[in-house]
C-alpha cells in the first residue's frame, strides 16, 4: 500500500531532439555561457587557504573555464565540525520536508539547465546530448529520492507484538555522509550521492573530482538555494590525497558514497577501518571489464550500432560501456566489416557542436593511457577499425581517436582501459560457457550486453553471469533512474544500486522502538 504522502513521479523530459529550435537553443547556451567560473569551499564560518587551481577546456587547453580554491586542513576540520552538529536537525525534519527541498532543487536545475549544460561541455568536455542527459539524469535522482524518502522514512513501520506493547520501526540519518564522487558524471553522479544522503537524513560534505570541481560547486550552490541548510551541506573541493584521505580518516565520519576506481575503493575501505571508530557504511561504485556477446542470430546491424554507442558514447569514458565484444565466428568477419564502416562516420571533435560524436577525454594523463595501450595493441593485436582525427579541431585538446583490435583472449586486458578503445574476440557456438566462464574470472561484474535471438542462449548468460546489469539486444549503457537500478557486483561495487529502490537504505540507520502501554 502507498502512504498517503506518496507522490508520483515522471522522469525529466530533456530536450526534444527532432525539434531544431530546441537543439539549436542548446547549443547557443553554451556560447552564451563562456565563464569564467570561480569555486571554493563552501564551509560556513572558515575560509580557505589551499592552493588556486586553473580549470582548462578538455576540447583546447588554450581556454580557461575558471579557477577554484582547494581546500586546506584547517577547513576539512571545522566542515566536519559544522555537519557534526548540524545532523541532528536535518534528521528531526520530516521526511517530506527534506524530500520536498529535493524535489525544488529539480525544478531549479531544469530551469537553469542551459548553463549547467555550457559548464558540462566545457569544464568536462562533454557532448550537447550527453550534457543534456546529464542535466536530465541528475533531476531524475533529485526526485527519486524524494519520493523514496517519503515512502521509506515518512513514518515509522508498525511490527505485531502481544497486546499491550506496540513496537516500530523507524529509520534515520547515520550522521555525517561524505561523498566522493567522479568527473565522468560530475553532475548526476555528483547529485545524485549528495541528495539519496541528505534525502536519508544526513549531514553531507561533497568532494567532487578535481578535474570537474566547478560544476559541484555550481550543484551545491543550487541545494543551497533550494533549501538544504549551508552547514548541512558542505563543498570541498581539492585533491584525494589530501582532502579525501583527511576526511576517509576522519572518526566523525559515518559512512562514504564513492564512485571511481576499485584501487581507490579499497584505500578508503582501509582507510575506514584503520579508525577508532563506530564501523561507517562505505557505497562504492567502481571499475569494470565490461563485455558484449554476440551469437550468429543476432542481426549485425543491430550488433554494430549498439556497439558504437555502447563503446563510443561519451568518448568510453562510462564505467558501463562495453570494452569487449565476443563474436561468434560465423558472422565475425561481417560484423568487424561494418563496425569498421561505422567507426570511419564518427566525428570526433568540439563536443559544443550538434555534429560531434565523440568529444575529447577528461585529461592528458587518460589520454596518454590510452595512446600507451593502443600503442601496445598496435604491436600485439590485429587493428580493426580507426578514426582519424582532424587537427583543425582537435589539435589543443585531449582527444583520442577511437579505435577497435581483434585480441585473442581476455587474458590481454590486465586492466580496464577507460576510454574509446573496443576489444573484440571471436568465440566458438560450442563455447558459451567458456565465454561467460572468462568474463566471471576477471572478477568484475557491472555491465553485460547480449545480442542474441535464441531464448536459451540469453537466459543461460543471464542466469551464470555475475553482472550488476545485463542488457539484451540493445546498448549496454544509460541506465534510467527507477528504471533501470544501477551498479554492479565484486570487484565493480558495493551495492546497493543507485537510483533503485534500496539505495536510501544503506545510509540510513534503523531504531525499534518498543512500548508497553
Ligand atoms: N549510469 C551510467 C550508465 O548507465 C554509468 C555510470 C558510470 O559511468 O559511473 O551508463
Amino acid at each position: 500500500a502507498q502512504h498517503s504522502n506518496f507522490v508520483s513521479r515522471k522522469n525529466s523530459m530533456g530536450v526534444n531532439f527532432s525539434n531544431d529550435n530546441e537543439l539549436k537553443a542548446m547549443a547557443d547556451t553554451v556560447n552564451a555561457n563562456a565563464g569564467p567560473w570561480t569555486a571554493g569551499p563552501l564551509v560556513p564560518g572558515a575560509t580557505a587557504n589551499g592552493p588556486t587551481v586553473q580549470v582548462t577546456n578538455p576540447a583546447d587547453r588554450r581556454q580557461t573555464v575558471g579557477s577554484y580554491v582547494s581546500a586546506d586542513s584547517a577547513i576539512v576540520d571545522k566542515a566536519l565540525a559544522n555537519a557534526v552538529a548540524a545532523q541532528p536537525g536535518w534528521d528531526r525534519l520530516p521526511a517530506a520536508s527534506r524530500a520536498a527541498i529535493l524535489e525544488h532543487a529539480a525544478e531549479l536545475l531544469e530551469t537553469r539547465r542551459g548553463e549547467f549544460i555550457a559548464l558540462c561541455v566545457r569544464e568536462a568536455g562533454k557532448s550537447l546530448p550527453d550534457a543534456i542527459a546529464e542535466i536530465r539524469e541528475a533531476a531524475d535522482f533529485l526526485r527519486y529520492y524524494a519520493t523514496m524518502a517519503r515512502r521509506l522514512f515518512g513514518q515509522p513501520e508498525q511490527l505485531p507484538g502481544p497486546t499491550g506493547e506496540s513496537n516500530q520501526l523507524f529509520l534515520n540519518g547515520r550522521g555525517v555522509f561524505v561523498c566522493i564522487s567522479p568527473w565522468n558524471f560530475p553532475l548526476a553522479i555528483f547529485l545524485g550521492q549528495v541528495s539519496a544522503a541528505l534525502a536519508a537524513g544526513n549531514s553531507v560534505i561533497a568532494k567532487p573530482a578535481e578535474q570537474t570541481s566547478l560544476i559541484g560547486h555550481a550543484a551545491v550552490k543550487l541545494l543551497h538555494e533550494a533549501g538544504v541548510p549551508v552547514d548541512v551541506l558542505q563543498y570541498l573541493p581539492g585533491d584525494g590525497a589530501t582532502v579525501g584521505a583527511a576526511l576517509t580518516k576522519d572518526p566523525r565520519v559515518s559512512g562514504v558514497a564513492f564512485t571511481g576506481s576499485t584501487e581507490t575503493a579499497w584505500a578508503i575501505n582501509r582507510a575506514l577501518a584503520a579508525r577508532n571508530a563506530p564501523i561507517a557504511a562505505l557505497i562504492a561504485e567502481t571499475g569494470g571489464q565490461n563485455a558484449m556477446i554476440a551469437d550468429s542470430s543476432a542481426l549485425p546491424e543491430q550488433i554494430v550500432k549498439d556497439v558504437i554507442a555502447s563503446a563510443f558514447q561519451s568518448a568510453g569514458q562510462r564505467c558501463s560501456a562495453a570494452r569487449v565484444l565476443f563474436v561468434q565466428e560465423d558472422i565475425a568477419d561481417k560484423v568487424t566489416a561494418m563496425l569498421a564502416g561505422a567507426m570511419g562516420e564518427l566525428k570526433v571533435g568540439d563536443p559544443g557542436q550538434l555534429s560531434t560524436d565523440v568529444g575529447p577525454v577528461i585529461d592528458e594523463d587518460a589520454r596518454r593511457i590510452l595512446v600507451d595501450h593502443a600503442a601496445r595493441m598496435d604491436t600485439e593485436a590485429k587493428k580493426i577499425g580507426g578514426v582519424a582525427l582532424d587537427p583543425a579541431t582537435t589539435a589543443h585538446g585531449t582527444f583520442f581517436a577511437p579505435c577497435a583490435y581483434e585480441i585473442g583472449s581476455l587474458a590481454t586486458l590486465t586492466r580496464e582501459v577507460f576510454g574509446p578503445v573496443l576489444h573484440i574476440i571471436r568465440w566458438k557456438g560450442s563455447e558459451l560457457a567458456q565465454v561467460v566462464e572468462q568474463i566471471n574470472a576477471t572478477g568484475y561484474g557491472l555491465t553485460l550486453g547480449v545480442h542474441s535471438r535464441i531464448n536459451d542462449t540469453v537466459d543461460y548468460i543471464s542466469s551464470h553471469a555475475r553482472v550488476g546489469n545485463c542488457y539484451v539486444n540493445r546498448n549496454q549503457i544509460g541506465a534510467v533512474v527507477g528504471v533501470q537500478p544501477f551498479g554492479g557486483e565484486n570487484l565493480s561495487g558495493t551495492g546497493p544500486k543507485a537510483g533503485g529502490p534500496h539505495y536510501l537504505l544503506r545510509f540510513a540507520g534503523e531504531r525499534t522502538l518498543t512500548i508497553n502501554t
